[in-house]
């Protein structure tokens, strides 16, 4: 009953691990956003480009698009 117990308890924390992974590549991307008018690329906070309050550096516009990599798996 231990070791059943023990190996559940294994696998439940290696499925813990092998789901939070690919989010935190995501949450890594997320972070990145793109000028829709000059294209470059803007490290800011997700809440802070939602509000508005970021700004490209090249262009001063606010348009920005986050990063959406294609992963074909
Ligand atoms: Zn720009």
């Amino acid at each position: 009953m231990g070791i059943a117990g023990s190996v559940t308890n294994y696998k439940a924390k290696y499925m813990a691990k092998s789901v939070k992974f690919p989010e935190a590549a995501a949450r890594l991307f997320d972070r990145v956003f793109i000028c829709m008018k000059c294209g470059a690329k803007i490290k800011a906070d997700n809440i802070k480009v939602r509000d508005k309050k970021v700004k490209c550096r090249k262009c001063k516009s606010r348009q920005l698009r986050g990063i959406h990599k294609d992963k074909k798996a």
